[in-house]
């Protein structure tokens, strides 16, 4: 193994972060701010695995975990704050492409270890490894997890199957690869059960929550000859239905269950004129170059971003983005192909 701790050309990264992180002895976990399954998934097999090594370790994000994780071993002592400056002698920075995608401060005051996946990382840390082959940033703490020679306990498994089950939407994007399904495989091994894991993320609805998708879901509007979905709430909405605003994660999935509909595009209010977007597509439509052309990001296939505006005005500029990128992307097949 190199005895150096910064990056070179030729250095494998797996191994320049193994020896980061044997030399030091506390660690701070950082994620995206809103985090989802695969920040808390890949957070907490992180930490679970330095503890196991006899590491000291804060897990901090700018938001709480999505509550449909909190069930999950560790989640609820994951430290919600928008600033740290404890005794740390590194930062272990998952899924941002920027220091600045986390929302938490001070973390550049550390040794930054920078491990991700998402298209554009702009290689920040005092060591990186960027990897957008990876379905899920957890395939990749699997790899760091391996090399550290730490044993998969089942808090460990688990939290890697949270996170690739989740950033796959349920194994359906393309980023999936042999290497999705051997870790799954060495997952299951290690006493992970599927069914258990997918009912607790999948099936923890409120009827609040179900009631909110149906009146989300049913002032669905089409585009793009019924290629493109359009959805939104706003407050009020939420409140008639008796859910809460965070309840529609994960609604922005239901569009796409749809044959015919190739790309859906979510418009949450955030403030007055202030609307978060969520994109989601099949196949080679590519929403992350959309959501760049309005400063967010992500992957081909699922990608967000802050827009700004009046509501029509908002829908329009995304809608014409959204479309070109539908026409340059190939569809995916209308009819499985008799082999399947
Ligand atoms: P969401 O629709 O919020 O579930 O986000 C889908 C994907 O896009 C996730 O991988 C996010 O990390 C990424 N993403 C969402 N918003 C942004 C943003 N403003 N900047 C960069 N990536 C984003
Ligand atoms: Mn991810």
């Amino acid at each position: 193994m190199p005895h150096q701790t910064t990056p070179t050309s030729n250095a494998d990264p797996v191994a320049l972060i193994c020896e980061a992180i044997r030399d030091r002895q506390r660690f701070v976990i950082s994620s995206h701010s809103r985090p989802d399954g695969d920040s808390i998934g890949s957070q907490l097999a992180m930490a679970y695995a330095l503890r196991a090594l006899g590491k000291d370790v804060e897990v901090v994000n700018q938001d709480a975990a999505p509550s449909a994780l909190m069930a999950f071993p560790g989640v609820r002592s994951v430290l919600v704050a928008d600033r740290v400056d404890g005794q740390f002698d590194a930062a272990i920075i998952m899924e941002c492409s920027e220091l600045k995608r986390t929302g938490v401060e001070g973390l550049d005051q550390y040794f930054v270890i920078n491990i991700d996946h998402h298209p554009g990382n702009a290689n920040y840390g005092a060591v990186n490894w960027f990897d957008g082959g990876a379905a899920a940033c957890a395939e990749m703490v699997f790899d760091v997890i391996r090399a550290l020679g730490v044993p998969l306990s089942l808090e460990i498994a688990t939290h890697i199957y949270v996170g690739i089950l989740t950033d796959t939407g349920s194994f359906h994007y393309s980023s999936i690869s042999s290497r999705t399904f051997d870790i799954c495989r060495q997952l299951v091994d290690a006493g992970v059960e599927p069914p258990k894991v997918a009912r607790s993320i999948f099936d923890s609805n409120t009827l609040g929550r179900l009631k909110l998708f149906g009146a989300v879901l049913s002032s669905i509007e089409l585009e793009d000859d019924g290629r493109l979905a359009i959805v939104c709430v706003d407050r009020a909405m939420a409140a008639a239905a008796g859910g809460t605003y965070d309840d529609t994660e994960g609604l922005i999935n239901l569009p796409l269950t749809v044959r015919e509909i190739q790309a859906a595009v979510f418009f949450k209010e955030i403030a007055k004129h202030d609307y978060r977007v969520s994109m989601r597509s099949k196949g080679d439509i590519d929403l992350c170059a959309v959501a760049k052309k309005f400063g967010g990001g992500g992957h081909k296939n699922a990608s967000g971003c802050s827009v700004t505006g009046r509501y029509h005005e908002v829908r329009a500029r995304v809608v014409r983005e959204v479309i070109a990128a539908i026409a340059h992307g190939s569809p995916s097949e209308e009819e499985p192909s008799a082999a399947l």
